[in-house]
């Protein structure tokens, strides 16, 4: 049986960077909260409450004057949140992506010129939330070609209209969402907001599928990312799973198998990907 890992799976570049800038806090010996999950991984999230980051829901669960540090997750975060955090006297430590960071601003400078603005995106994410919020009021949120069924009826597209896209959006579904927009509306600027790794990620996810005889995509339910991870590789054809611990990893999927394709959404930590390949050579198959 022959284990075969895709290019550019594991940590991307701005989970890593959030990451690292969440030890560096939990080391100054200050409290540092953390609002909602620094990413969408409960390994990585156990691993920082263990350095003594504490998770909170909303500001609200913060007490007054602890001299605290605040946590913004690398989804981003509505502008309130740093005025609200200002005011109860928190120092802000922003882990936003870069990738989400470009996206907000974007949106923002189209919402200041007039324009309306359609997402598309997973509604209830909180990259998504945090985009309505620097979007101001004329935006909605799209998920998908049959979100757009009755769309002409909303007043934005009387406007300008910008297309964007959640950072974390399958190419395919974002574009299958604008080629429709386009047979409805010509007033539209598409600015296809998916970030670098996403695009790597799913091109390689993709590729290896199609040479494999099963596909096991590591990652936390919760990871947009891993799920699209999942949908693109199911596509192909090819058996997929999706897996967080090695201890869903079922044998019989990979009874008679001869090539096993592995790949893993950008917030999964390098040990525990290593931690399944371990354990999926270790295993012997079922007779
Ligand atoms: S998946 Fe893309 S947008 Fe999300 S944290 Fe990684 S680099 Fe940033």
């Amino acid at each position: 049986m022959e284990i075969l890992i895709a290019d550019h799976s594991g940590f991307c570049e701005g989970v890593e960077r959030a990451y690292q800038l969440a030890l560096k806090q939990a080391e100054q010996g200050r409290p540092v909260f953390m609002l909602g999950n620094l990413v969408h991984n409960a390994q990585v999230v156990e691993e920082l409450k263990h350095q003594g980051i504490k998770t909170v829901k909303n500001l609200n669960e913060i007490p007054l004057h602890t001299n605290g540090l605040l946590l913004i997750s690398a989804h981003g975060v509505p502008p309130e949140i740093y005025e609200n955090a200002k005011k109860l006297g928190l120092e802000i430590v922003d882990t936003t992506c870069p990738w989400v960071k470009r996206a907000q601003n974007l949106v923002k400078q189209l919402s200041d010129q007039g324009d309306a603005i359609v997402i598309v995106g997973d509604e209830d994410h909180p990259e998504v939330k945090g985009l309505l919020g620097w979007a101001g009021a004329s935006a909605i949120v799209v998920e998908g070609p049959s979100d757009l069924a009755g769309i002409e009826s909303l007043n934005i597209f009387q406007m300008g209209v910008g297309v964007v896209a959640q950072t974390t959006q399958s190419e395919v579904n974002f574009e299958a969402v604008v080629s429709r927009l386009r047979e409805k509306f010509s007033n539209l600027t598409v600015y296809k907001t998916i970030c670098g790794a996403t695009s790597k990620r799913q091109n390689a996810a993709i590729d290896l599928a199609k040479k494999v005889d099963l596909m096991l995509v590591i990652g936390d339910k919760m990871s947009a990312n891993t799920k699209r991870l999942t949908e693109l590789c199911s596509a192909t054809g090819t058996e997929t799973h999706q897996i967080q611990t090695g201890s869903e990893l079922d044998l019989l999927w990979i009874k008679g198998k001869d090539r096993i394709g592995v790949t893993a959404g950008a917030s999964t930590p390098e040990w525990v990907i290593a931690e399944i390949i371990s354990l999926l050579r270790s295993q012997r198959q079922p007779a």
